[in-house]
């Protein structure tokens, strides 16, 4: 199975809609999402209706339950506290219908899905291999997806070694023996330093060989989703760092 990942949209719709456009291309059998539908971004009705119907599974991310009210927005930053605030007030009954269904972690064909960790979750950036490995100690799943930190990276956990490396736009072998966790990026908020939307597509069962997953960028007009942002009276800085992907 072909399973498109993406995660942190942050009401992003041109970044989702390249997203969208591009995976079309793909021939991927089915779209997930790791979360963070919603916050910061200027489109979150609009971005929750596009994805609502492709999406085959999907988990919810701490931004949508702050969103929700669910959560506490305490530890957030400043910026991030008044765009949960703008979000709040801008969406719409059916994205608050969706947004509160979402689960805490779903599964599709053999893969964890999670937003930021398998032992927590919304919450927990799995940042180092210190975590990650915790993490493989705390659940029994072989590979899971993750977002949450913006940043796309693959853990390797084989003979007892955690080992932390990059994903790139040829495929990643998945070896039998050894249990992944795969942070997917972001798709509408990159914080690598690449200001293209990211995604992932892993193939549960290729032709020949081992698993794989491949990491994709797209380019989009984020100029116009910086645009919107100012007209939405959102925070400086988050319009800023589209261009950066900081
Ligand atoms: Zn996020």
């Amino acid at each position: 199975m072909r399973i498109a990942a993406l995660s942190d949209v942050h009401a992003n719709l041109e970044a989702l809609a390249a997203v969208l456009e591009h995976v079309a291309t793909a021939a991927v059998d089915a779209i997930v999402c790791l979360g963070d539908f919603v916050g910061y971004g200027p489109d979150p009705n609009a971005c929750v209706e596009r994805l609502q119907a492709p999406l085959r599974a999907s988990v919810s991310g701490n931004h949508d339950l702050a969103a929700l009210g669910a959560r506490s927005i305490e530890d957030f930053n400043l910026f991030a506290q008044e765009a949960i605030v703008w979000t709040q007030r801008a969406l719409h009954d059916d994205a608050r219908a969706f947004l509160t269904a979402l689960p805490p972690h779903a599964e599709l064909d053999g893969l964890f899905l999670v937003h930021g960790s398998p032992r927590k979750p919304p919450d927990e950036y799995i940042m180092d291999t210190r975590i990650a490995r915790a993490n493989f100690a705390a659940a029994p799943f072989r590979i899971a997806l993750v977002g949450h930190t913006h940043r796309p990276a693959v853990f390797e956990e084989s003979n007892n070694r955690v080992r932390r490396g990059v994903l790139a736009d040829i495929p990643l072998s998945l070896s039998a023996g050894s249990r992944y966790i795969i942070n997917v990026g972001s798709v509408g908020q990159p914080r690598d330093g690449d200001p293209r939307a990211a995604y992932l597509i892993v193939d549960t069962a290729p032709a020949a060989g081992a698993a794989t997953a491949t990491l994709f960028r797209v380019a989009y007009p984020f100029k116009e989703t910086q645009r919107k942002m100012e007209a939405a009276g959102l925070p400086v800085p988050l319009i800023e760092r589209l261009a950066l992907g900081r």
